[in-house]
């Protein structure tokens, strides 16, 4: 959704377009932009009450994994895996909450169950919620059968506290293949979402290394991954959102990108051999992601191998 930033100016027709695109889904603030400049039909009219636009259906694409958007204008999609934490996600819905900012949630159905009332406040405050399966198994390693648990019940957890199912799900380490990506779409409706900004937040466990690491990295379009367990990460928060609205992002839920999603930047380089030498990096329109943003998306293709999983430390997360 909207920064509080874009929602302070009200004078020029980019803002209101961008709150209107911006809509589905919050009906909190968008509206004052509204019919600001002169509408004489619209200021003579009654004022019946508009039915107010259903939130647009969104339709990820299929057969696809998400790791970064290719739109139109500064916008870019934070979230928060692992959770949800009684202790850190409360105070990082706080700082969302005084920021304007919604954000997508990929939690763990063991922590859903143990924690019902913070998913709530998650889900009540308009924020998106996916699903990260049960207990963050790689999914590439386990039965099929292990899988359907995984995720049957991580997405029943979650309906059963929100009434909603998730759409999304982020494979644990990102681990994924295309046919077992393909079973999970089909038979749980579930759209694969990686990221294209990684802190390494639950490695360094340092607010500053957090903070530098998004801000190098961050571009439009981007999926920012972190965790709302730590409390270094949720801690590197405020300045981090700040400094971002400050360089002119807004920020959108993975379902609000999806829908302003053009096309997959894969096949947007794809295209370009035989045209321009820049491609995806032409996109960025202010900030200047020029070198972070060839890293990143890089680094969800290789799920780290054999030895990666036993170094996230605790099983559980
Ligand atoms: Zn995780």
């Amino acid at each position: 959704m909207l920064t509080s930033a874009s929602a302070v100016r009200d004078d020029g027709p980019a803002t209101t377009q961008s709150i209107s695109q911006n809509a589905p889904g919050g009906q909190g603030k968008g509206a004052p932009g509204k019919g600001a400049p002169g509408n004489a039909a619209q200021a003579e009219a009654v004022a019946p009450a508009p039915a107010p636009a259903p939130p647009p259906v969104v339709t990820p694409r299929k057969n696809y994994t998400y790791k970064s958007f290719n739109v139109d204008g500064n916008y870019i999609a934070m979230t928060f895996d692992d959770g949800p934490s009684p202790e850190t996600t409360p105070q990082l819905l706080t700082m969302l909450k005084e920021r304007g900012i919604k954000a997508t949630f990929f939690v763990l159905g063991n922590m859903v169950a143990k924690h019902p009332e913070v998913l709530k406040m998650i889900a009540d405050e308009g924020h998106e919620i996916g699903s990260h399966s049960w207990s963050h198994p790689q999914l590439t390693r386990i039965s099929q059968a292990a899988v359907d648990k995984e995720l049957g019940n991580t997405s029943e957890a979650i309906f059963q506290v929100t009434g909603k199912r998730p759409m999304y799900l982020r494979p644990p380490y990102g681990s994924m293949k295309p046919a077992l990506r393909t079973y999970i779409e089909d038979k749980f409706g579930l759209t694969i979402v990686n990221w294209s900004v990684d802190p390494n937040d639950w490695k360094f466990r340092d607010s500053q290394k957090v903070h530098d690491a998004i801000m190098a990295q961050a571009a439009p379009g981007a999926i920012v991954l972190s965790h709302d367990i730590y409390p270094t990460t949720v801690a590197a928060m405020p300045r981090i959102l700040d400094e971002l609205i400050a360089k002119g992002y807004k920020f959108g839920t993975l379902s609000d990108l999806v829908a302003m999603d053009k096309s997959p930047k894969v096949q947007l380089v794809a295209a370009l051999p035989n045209g321009k030498p820049q491609q995806a990096q032409q996109k960025p329109q202010k900030p200047k992601p020029a070198t972070a943003s060839a890293k990143p998306d890089a680094k969800p293709a290789k799920p780290a191998a054999s030895a990666a999983p036993p170094q996230r430390a605790g099983g559980v997360y």
